[in-house]
């Protein structure tokens, strides 16, 4: 289960240094792409994010990295920044801490930010203690639902057009999971805010609180 808008009650429940918007009054929107790099789904992105002139921030998953180095280098070049997902998606609700932490560790070789996202948002105490001393930890404003498979194309286009708005950050999947979904939100999304004079920036890597990711 989960809501498209996080509510912001939400927020306040975290550490309030852990990022879910971007404080902002102008009109700039954080796509988020969390799970690649994959041949299949990332190029296919990475074209479409340059046909609207639009950066976005990718949460790699280490392995994939290590499997398609290539895409890794090429969305770097484009100008888009990236964000630690760890090295094999871990949920870290079923992980014991030293686990988790070294599966970060892992993937902080191939993935060199201070940024980090917990796959499925599932961090524990201990972890999330160990982590926010390393990185900034990157959550977000609105889930488009691409990954679910009850969902349709357009339900999931509708989620992430209703609930976003100035300083969100967005999330989608360039995973085969989310493919469906994505190939028919992800054009809609661009264009829609677009056309309303929004821009697509990436989260920066430059964290001044974050001097040490884990490599
Ligand atoms: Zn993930």
């Amino acid at each position: 289960m989960y809501l498209s808008k996080t509510p912001s009650i939400i927020y306040k429940f975290y550490n309030s240094k852990d990022m879910w918007r971007v404080e902002t009054e102008d009109k700039d929107i954080f796509l988020t792409f969390d799970d690649g790099p994959i041949p299949q789904v990332t190029p296919w992105v990475l074209n479409l994010l340059d046909s609207y002139n639009a950066k976005a921030t990718f949460f790699c998953v280490g392995d994939n990295i290590r499997k398609n180095y290539d895409i890794y280098c090429d969305l770097l070049l484009r100008g888009h920044t990236v964000g630690n997902h760890t090295f094999n998606h871990l949920n870290g609700w079923k992980s014991n801490t030293r686990e988790y932490v070294l599966n970060v560790k892992k993937a902080g070789n191939y993935i060199n930010s201070p940024l980090f996202r917990p796959p499925y948002g599932k961090i524990s105490v201990a972890e999330h203690k160990f982590l926010k001393k390393h990185y900034k930890l990157v959550y977000w404003t609105v889930i488009s639902g691409d990954f679910d498979k009850t969902i349709t194309p357009e339900k999931c286009l509708e989620n992430a057009l209703s609930a976003t708005e100035k300083g969100s950050i967005v999330v989608f999947h360039d995973s085969l999971k989310a493919e469906k979904n994505l190939v028919y939100a992800l054009p809609a999304f661009l264009e829609h805010f677009s056309k309303q004079g929004y821009r697509f920036k990436a989260i920066p890597m430059h964290q001044k609180e974050i001097k040490h990711p884990l490599q």
